[in-house]
């Protein structure tokens, strides 16, 4: 195994395996084995409220099914609680994280419109909290640009403190926030490649941000085209949206491997583990290099 390369999936078990969820994790899961690496499975249970009951036995008999060989134990960030409260407690020891007591009806009153939701007006910077209130975390943003450059969508900017503000690293009712619970995780993971959807592609540069603020080191990023539904909305898991058969696996993995625009697979691939062997040799990533202006609205939004 090449130990430079740790590739992850992380499904948030908010539903059934669906096509889009499938898309991503092929994708993810040829991009290791074409480089000969590592490839981990985390469920992104973080947030407990949300998760359904179930959901991560049937993602996981479903990856199964479809011919999926993670590495090592499933990583689940509820078991991770301590290890988000160590970064949150470094983060405020250096004074880059402050507790946020606004409500978003009052935010909503003064933010402007970012690139993704309003821009947090920095009301609560000075304010240092008598410790006992239930409150927010939020991470200080600086006047400086970030850049992830992409495998598939090329270079993308963001000025973090004028075009998102300082955003919330732990939420008031106690839970981490994804964009924390995702730093630490890969960096625990010591993953060194993400291959996900472009629905997270915005949240890339806060993401590189908080590693520089950690000392962690920055992944290689790789954003796939969206699948969309016929309304042009992303199909999520909690719409119950194109769930998959897990006992017709061979027909939705061709299906996604069209959609990553890859080469077509010599017929006959009568098995899941014969279209993996095939999709480790031919993957390439370069092919969805052109499919990058699917990307969604979100950018405006
Ligand atoms: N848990 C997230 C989701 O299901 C993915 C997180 C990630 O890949 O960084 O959309």
């Amino acid at each position: 195994m090449n130990s430079r390369y740790v590739g992850r999936f992380a499904p948030s078990p908010t539903g059934e395996l669906h096509f889009g969820s499938l898309v991503a994790a092929v994708a993810s899961y040829a991009d290791a084995k074409h480089h000969n690496g590592a490839w981990l499975l985390r469920i992104d249970d973080v947030d407990q409220p949300r998760s359904i009951d179930g959901s991560s036995e049937s993602i996981v008999t479903a990856l199964e099914a479809f011919g999926f060989h993670w590495d090592g134990p499933i990583r689940r960030q509820s078991e991770r609680q301590h290890h988000y409260q160590d970064a949150i407690a470094d983060l405020r020891n250096r004074s880059l994280a402050y507790p946020c007591r606004c409500s978003r009806r009052q935010i909503g009153k003064t933010a402007r419109q970012g690139v993704e939701g309003l821009v947090y007006p920095g009301t609560c910077r000075n304010w240092q909290g008598t410790g006992d209130e239930q409150t927010s975390i939020r991470l200080l943003t600086s006047d400086t640009e970030v850049t992830v450059i992409d495998r598939i969508a090329g270079d993308i900017t963001q000025n973090l403190e004028t075009d998102i503000g300082d955003f919330v690293i732990f939420r008031a009712d106690g839970i981490a926030a994804y964009q924390l619970a995702v730093v630490v995780d890969d960096f625990l993971d010591n993953v060194t490649h993400v291959v996900r959807g472009a629905d997270l592609v915005l949240s890339t540069p806060r993401q590189m941000y908080l590693q520089s603020r950690l000392h962690y080191p920055t992944p290689q990023y790789a954003h796939v085209p969206l699948v969309r539904d016929r309304d042009g909305g992303k199909i999520s898991k909690s719409d119950g949206a194109h769930p998959l058969d897990p006992a017709q696996p061979l027909s939705a993995l061709k299906a996604a491997w069209q959609f990553l625009r890859q080469i077509p697979m010599p017929e006959p691939v009568q098995d899941p583990e014969l279209f993996w062997s095939h999709a480790a040799k031919t993957w390439c990533i370069d092919l969805l290099r052109d499919a990058h202006s699917a990307y969604p609205d979100e950018r405006t939004a």
